[in-house]
This record gives C-alpha cells, structure tokens and sequence, in this order.
C-alpha cells in the first residue's frame, strides 16, 4: 500500500470526550470514526487490524472444531417472543417495524435464531455434538455507550453456540472452548484472566468471563496469583447464601431543573455548595443538548478528587455531572418535583456501595466458596473504592491456601455459558435419541468481543507517542520512509525496491510516498504503531546502510542495504 493511495487521517489532538487511552489512539491513528453516540466507522487502519482479530479467532475456532455461518442482523420478534426475551430483554433490545408492521429485532445476540435453525436441520443424535459460529454485526442499545469500540452500540461478535445430547457432552466442548479462548488471547498477545462469572439472565449452569487487565477496564477483579480460580461477584453471592451483599438503594425520581446547563446551574437547583462535595452523580446514556438526561448517582465516601470527574469526559453527554452530598441528594430525590422546575435533569438511581461493605463481601464469600480466589465486581465500582477494597483485601492468602490475592481492573472480552435447556426447552429443540425418543437439546454458548479486543490490546500496549503494536495485530508490519524521496532518484529507487521486495515477500508494507516532511512521517508511524520502520536517506545510502528503528524497543540500527529483506523476515 502507498500513502497516497490510502486513507492515513492521523491527527494531533483526541476530542475532549476520549477519556480512554485506546479511545483517544484509535481517533488519533485513524482507526475510527465517530458517526453517531456509540456508532463507527473503522478506516483502513483500524479495519486491518480488526480482519488480524477476526482472522485468528476464526482460525482458532476451526481448529478447535467448530464450523462457521452467518445468521441475519435483523430477527423476527416471534422467536423472542417463544423464548420470552421480547419482554424480559429490556432497553437494549433494538425493536423495529418493517412496512406490514411485523415486530423485527437488531440481533444483540442470537440463541433464538440458532436455536430456530437447530431445531429445523438436526432431528438425530448421529448429527451431534454441534458447535457452530459466526463472526458478525451485533446491536445492543447500551445505557451508557462510551470509550469509543469497547462499549459501542453496534459491534463485531463471534458468537458460537454447541448443541448436545448430554451435559457431560457440553462439558467436554466447553472445556474445548475455555481452552480455544485460552489459545486466542495468548496469540493476540494480551494479559489476560479467566473469572468465573455469573449465567444472570441467559440462565444455566456454569460461566466463565475472559479478562483483558488494564487500568480502565469497567470490572474490578480479584485473583489469586496461584490458583486459577476466579469468579464475579453475582456468582460468589450464590456461594455464599447467608451473607448479606451491600444492597444498592435504587430510587427512580425526577428532578426538574429550569434549563441547567453548567454545575453551578445544578447545584443552584439543588441548593448544593459545590464546595462541600462528597458525592458524584454520574450522567447515565446519552443525550443531546437540551434533552433531559437519566442520571446514576454513586455514592462515595470520604475524600476525593472530584475535578477528575468532567461530564465533558463522558461521551455523548451534554449535560453535566452533579456533586452534592448525601443528605443533600437525598434531600433533592425526595423533594416534589414541581418544586424545582419545568424541565431538566432526571435521577434515576442512587446506588449506594460501601467499600468496607464490598470488601466484607469478598472475603465473605472467598470463605464460603473455599477455592474462590477471583472475584468480578460489576462496572459501577470505582476506582476509589477498588483503592479501598485492595487495603482490606490485597495479600491475604486466598480461602483455597493457594497463593495470595490481588485486585486488578479489567476488560471483559470473552464470555462462555453452559446454558443448559434453557433455550431448547421454550423453542421445543430435539432430537430423537439412540432409544428412539424424543430428547431436549442441551447448549452452550460461546462471545467474544472482536472489535472489542482491538481497543482492548491498546489499552495494554501504547506510549507516549502512540500504538505500539505487536507483529500479530498491526495494520502494516513495516513501513518505509524515503526522505526527499520526490528530489533524490536513489532514494526513490531503493525505496520501490524494498517495497517490490518486501511484497514479494508476502510481508504487509506502507510506503509512506507523501511529500511530507520526514519528522512528520515518522510522527504517523509511532501514532499507527508500525512495528518496524525503514528509513532511506542519500545521506545513509552513501554509506551503504539505511537506517531501522523497532517501534517496540524504540531502538534503531544501521542494516546494509542488501541484507534488509532478510533482516525484516
Ligand atoms: P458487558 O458486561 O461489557 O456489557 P456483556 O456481558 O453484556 O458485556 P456478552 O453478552 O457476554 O457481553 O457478550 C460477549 C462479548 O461481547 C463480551 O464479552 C464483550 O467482549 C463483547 N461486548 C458486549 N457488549 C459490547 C459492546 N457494547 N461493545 C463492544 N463489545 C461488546
Ligand atoms: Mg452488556
Ligand atoms: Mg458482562
Ligand atoms: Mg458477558
């Protein structure tokens, strides 16, 4: 690829509602573009480096057995209907109407359309085990879309799912796919933890979540740096029936405030000193200008920074957050709302998480789950109370004797269900067994977040001047820059050379052809995170080298011009 031919759009500074470094890199490298609250459009760059992603996940799924398809976006309501998810799904189930006014879905996820599909083709136990997969659009009306691909509304999933007869069949298979998970996120170069994980409303028996750990994941989890045990706290909950999880006050009120548009505005409504702070009411989905805005209190006690809390932080927000204190939140939940005002700001819940609380819980349930090592928290923790919690909790043995714990964020970037009958029960899936009688089906399911992952391995990999990619997942593995390569005839010529060459050579190359200045060139190839640079002058060709820099250990060396394709191989 030459730069002239491509779409490079790098630029210098990330909009003010990038938070997230991944966020902030992937608009910066050109790998995105924001189209509307939680929509994107991958460019070149970015989409490259989701077809490396997609690539290996494919790869890893056919080896361990499973078969691939492609099942349509939008599904009839009728099958949700059967399953009952029309009405249990909730808000970020996209509902449309085609032109005879049936009831469609954007597809969040397909159990019902594979289970559909099941039910018609497989009718014998000889045509099982299955598993099969996709890697596909999917749509999901997130509350609170942000951080650019990591928590969009529409995104890349590969979501398989396995048919068996028995549950000690969908055991073996799940183990197969734990272990093909496993594969995946060691090829793609990630840090990354298995927890076990709560079935919540999917339902079934056993769950397991696969964590990238960074600093900005949405989940706190706990692990032991011994055993591989880990779990979400959903999950510890049902290990540990007698103790009492820190119950989250949910209020649903309305406040209405006349056209607020700053804090000071709100906390004038509120009647709240911005100075007395110990509270921070989170603006919760996203809205325009104007609009009223559902809020999410969380509650946190004690000192904090809350100048590192800007509603222009969150994207898709326009209105701005809310400090008060306790009393004085609770004082405007339960306060009339006409008392306030015609129009403006909604609360809507007050979650209320104590961090002693929260870490009681932990270790209460590590006690009652005896090899329970790991916990998942939900996202609304903080990273104050983690902060909290990891005293409490950081370097006690683990319950199972095996090591000691620590308390990391991270990235869900995998999840995998045994769902049990769950969906083949309610759609009437069977098969006729080897007694010649009718047999529910048994099932698992198996996500993974595809353009997920790519934010995520940012996350994980990056410096101050940009990507640092690993040679698996970046858009380009080299990119040559020729200096003056417009003015110099050798520069231009050697600069065809290696590109001809390293094509041949079935390695992915830019040749970076612009008439840009060379600082600004090598700018663009520290941004996109190319892993290796070439850098060809008249100066270095006089003495029969040309200059390469490794993007990774930053380190640069003079290669002899005949020996830089064996070099870069
Ligand atoms: P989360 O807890 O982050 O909302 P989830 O548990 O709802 O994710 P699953 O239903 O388990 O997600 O879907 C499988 C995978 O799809 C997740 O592990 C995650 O990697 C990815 N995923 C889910 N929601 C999103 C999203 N809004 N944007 C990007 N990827 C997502
Ligand atoms: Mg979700
Ligand atoms: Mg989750
Ligand atoms: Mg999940």
């Amino acid at each position: 690829m030459r730069t002239t031919n491509y779409l490079l759009s790098t630029q210098k500074e990330a909009p003010s509602d990038a938070v997230i470094v991944s966020h902030q890199l992937m608009l910066r490298a050109g790998m995105i573009r924001k189209l509307a609250s939680g929509l994107y459009t991958w460019l070149p760059t970015g989409l490259r480096v989701l077809r490396k992603v997609e690539n290996i996940v494919r790869e890893e799924m056919e080896r361990a057995g499973v078969v691939e398809i492609l099942m349509p976006v939008v599904q009839p309501a009728d099958l949700w209907v059967e399953t009952g998810r029309w009405d249990k799904y909730g808000g970020e189930l996209l509902r449309v109407k085609d032109r005879h006014t049936r009831d469609f879905v954007l597809g969040p996820t397909h159990e019902e359309v594979v289970t559909e599909l099941v039910r018609k083709e497989v009718n014998s136990y000889k045509q099982l085990p299955l598993n099969l997969f996709q890697i596909q659009t999917k749509f999901r009306d997130e509350t609170r879309p942000r951080f650019g691909v990591m928590r969009a509304r529409e995104f890349t999933m590969k979501d398989a799912y396995s048919f068996h007869l028995e549950q000690e069949c969908l055991e073996k298979t799940y183990q197969n796919m734990y272990a093909a998970y496993c594969r995946i996120f060691e090829r793609l170069g990630l840090e990354y933890r298995p927890v076990i994980a709560d079935t919540g409303s999917i339902g079934g028996d056993a769950s397991h979540e696969f964590h990238v750990l960074a600093q900005s994941g949405e989940d706190a989890i706990v692990f032991s740096n011994e055993s591989d045990y880990a779990a979400n706290v959903e999950k510890a909950e049902a290990l540990a029936p007698t103790f009492d999880r820190p119950a989250a006050t949910a209020e649903v009120t309305t406040i209405d405030t006349p056209n607020v548009h700053s804090i000071e505005e709100v906390c004038a409504a509120l009647n709240v000193e911005a100075t007395q702070v110990v509270k921070t009411l989170l603006v919760e989905g996203s809205c325009e200008e104007g609009e009223t805005a559902p809020v999410v209190a969380l509650v946190l006690r004690g000192d904090h920074n809350l100048n590192e809390i800007k509603a222009e932080n969150i994207e898709g927000i326009a209105s701005p957050l809310l400090f008060a204190t306790e009393a004085q939140i609770k004082a405007a939940a339960n306060c009339d709302a006409g008392s306030i005002g015609p129009k403006g700001l909604t609360i809507r819940t007050i979650v209320d998480r104590s961090a002693e609380k929260l870490a009681d819980f932990i270790c209460g349930a590590n006690e009652t789950g005896k090899h329970l090592a790991g916990v998942n928290w939900d996202r609304d923790i903080t990273d104050y109370e983690v902060a909290d919690i990891r005293d409490v909790v950081e370097g006690d043995a683990s319950p199972c004797g095996q090591g000691t714990l620590s308390i990391a964020r991270g990235i869900e970037v995998g999840h995998i269900f045994q769902l049990g009958t769950t969906y083949s029960e309610a759609m009437k899936a069977a098969v006729l067994n080897q007694q010649g009688k009718n047999q529910t089906l048994t099932m698992g399911c198996y996500g993974i977040g595809i353009s997920r992952i790519v934010a995520a391995a940012i996350e994980q990999s990056n410096d101050k001047n940009g990507i640092i990619w690993n040679d698996t997942l970046a858009p380009f593995s080299v990119v040559i820059v020729p200096m003056n390569m417009k003015k110099s005839h050798r520069v231009a010529e050697l600069a065809e050379k290696y590109y001809a060459e390293l094509q041949a050579a079935g390695i992915e190359v830019l040749l970076d052809d612009r008439k840009e200045r060379p600082g600004i060139m090598f700018a663009d190839a520290e941004l996109i995170g190319m892993p290796h640079t070439l850098v060809i002058g008249d100066r270095s060709i006089d003495n029969g080298v040309i200059e390469y820099k490794d993007r990774q250990s930053g380190e640069k060396q003079e290669v002899k011009i005949d020996e830089v394709i064996d070099f870069i191989k």
